[in-house]
């Protein structure tokens, strides 16, 4: 029986079809970077600082974010503006020691700092994972529609 197999070919034959059939079926792969699948509007990426629609800067300094981060990731600093309004003067995240958990956005009470949809943020040195409240800023900025986009999705499970 194995030998009529192997006089017939029909390892070759079988494999070719498999080939064959999947010729035709749609791929399965993505041309990345310059095709990327979609991702949930949960994913933790990249951190970013949001910002109200009249560009004022959301955090009120309430610090709870950085209680709450296992990591001790976050450092912020804060002092009253003349208008009394508390608002940081430091805002900085050591990407370095961040794990991703997403507690730093549980816990804000005005949405102000988000894990955004940016998984492509790998550097060279430890140095530029070194984030300031400008980086973070700007990264809001950057994002703002993806990330208001996931949390209005996400948020008749919450
Ligand atoms: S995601 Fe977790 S570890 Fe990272 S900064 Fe936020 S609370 Fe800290
Ligand atoms: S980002 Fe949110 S939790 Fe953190 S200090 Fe600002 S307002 Fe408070």
């Amino acid at each position: 029986m194995a030998f009529t197999r192997s006089l017939l070919l029909a390892e070759i034959v079988s494999g070719m079809a498999l080939t064959i059939k999947y010729f035709f079926k749609p791929k399965v792969t993505l041309n990345y970077p310059f095709e990327k699948g979609p991702i949930s509007p949960r994913f933790r990426g990249e951190h970013a600082l949001r910002r109200y629609p009249n560009g004022e800067e959301r955090c009120i300094a309430c610090k709870l974010c950085e209680a709450i981060c296992p990591a001790q990731a976050i450092t912020i600093e804060a002092e009253p503006r003349e208008d009394g309004s508390r608002r940081t003067t430091r805002y900085d995240i050591d990407m370095t020691k961040c794990i991703y958990c997403g507690f730093c956005q549980e816990a804000c009470p005005v949405d102000a700092i988000v894990e955004g949809p940016n998984f492509e943020f790998s550097t060279e040195t430890r140095e530029e994972l070194m984030y300031n409240k400008d980086r973070l800023l700007a990264n809001g900025d950057r994002w703002e529609v993806e990330i208001a986009t996931s949390l209005k999705a996400d948020a008749p499970y919450r």
